[in-house]
């Protein structure tokens, strides 16, 4: 099959159909209409094989996690998703995972009501790239920057679960029965945030998704708030899935420093603590400390050094 045979059987017509695709995969570019006046949020992240995802990862999790990663951006900044390009980039052309890259990327498009317009098909190393466009009315982005000392700090879901997974993946943590199965699924087919991220607009003071761990990214929300923060790790929501797998000692140190979580990290104004805490967009979210006047970021009271995420371990043990 060559390359024009598998664009068209695999990512023609892939992801949701919608009235505002004026031109969709197959000419020299795709053509959309967006609303009048609405703003444009554009996201690309590329995961290459071995260095964000380990090499044998089922196709349809490739797929799916190549939108997810672009979803959760979306996500962190209130954004409503809209369109998509993928660039893959493929060793071979083997058939059966090309089909279930598809499926994975078809099934979270789909359930965002995204299309696939267009994109590039490449011969290389195995890597997707992936930009994806979202919709916001005019002035209501959540960002990095706006938190405020006072305000509360909140996270969505269970961090940590992912690192988790993909520790069991790698053989570097065992666990059994229905654990592991939610640790993997956690790590191979993260669900985005979306519903949230638009439900917080008006209410988060600044926000950021959690891709590198919860720690380092609290610590990029801070740098660009220009402020501090206090959490406590007690305060985490750690899944019992995490607790039953890692063990008590340990669970908390991945939930701080492990990656891949895609949960959202926001501050909002501790006025508005019920009405944050009152939300019903999919997942539950728990308050782990408040924003603090300074540049520290301090957990447990112990301040984290400025260059933590991966390397903030000590919790670990
Ligand atoms: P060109 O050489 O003009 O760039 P291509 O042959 O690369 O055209 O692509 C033909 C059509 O298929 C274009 O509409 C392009 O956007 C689309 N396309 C190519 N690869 C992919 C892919 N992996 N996913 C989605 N659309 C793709
Ligand atoms: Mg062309």
């Amino acid at each position: 099959m060559d390359e024009f045979e598998l664009i068209d059987r695999w990512f023609t017509g892939r992801g949701a159909t919608r009235a505002d695709v004026r031109l969709p995969v197959g000419d020299d570019a795709a053509i959309v209409a967006p609303p009048p006046g609405a703003e444009l949020v554009l996201a690309l992240d590329t995961i290459v094989a071995g260095t964000h995802f380990p090499a044998g990862t089922p196709a349809r999790a490739v797929g799916h996690r190549a939108l997810a990663v672009n979803l959760s951006d979306i996500a962190a900044m209130g954004a409503e998703p809209a369109w998509a390009l993928l660039g893959l980039t493929l060793p071979a052309v083997d058939e059966d995972w090309v089909a279930e890259f598809s499926r994975g990327l078809d099934e979270l498009a789909r359930r965002h009501g995204i299309a696939l317009i267009g994109g590039d098909t490449t011969r290389g190393a195995l890597a997707a790239t992936l930009t994806l466009a979202g919709l916001l009315p005019p002035g209501t982005a959540l960002r990095r920057r706006g938190a405020q000392a006072g305000d509360d700090i909140w996270v969505s879901g269970t961090p940590g679960d992912a690192a988790a997974g993909l520790a069991i993946l790698q053989g570097r943590l065992q666990a059994a029965g229905e654990a592991r199965e939610r640790l993997l699924q956690r790590f191979l087919l993260p669900e985005p945030r979306v519903a949230l991220g638009i439900a917080l607009r008006g209410l988060a003071s600044a926000c950021i998704d959690v891709s590198d761990g919860l720690a380092g990214d609290l610590g990029k929300l801070c740098a660009a708030s220009g402020t501090g923060a206090r959490i406590e790790s007690r305060a985490l929501p750690l899944s019992p899935a995490l607790v039953e797998a890692a063990g008590p000692e340990a669970a908390p140190g991945l939930a701080l420093a492990g990656g891949d979580d895609y949960e959202l990290l926001f501050t909002a104004p501790a006025g508005l603590r019920g009405a944050v805490g009152a939300l019903t967009a999919g997942v539950e979210c728990r308050r782990i400390g408040t924003v603090i006047a300074g540049r520290e970021v301090l957990v447990d009271g112990a301040a984290l050094p400025r260059d933590a995420g991966h390397g903030f371990d000590h919790f670990a043990g």
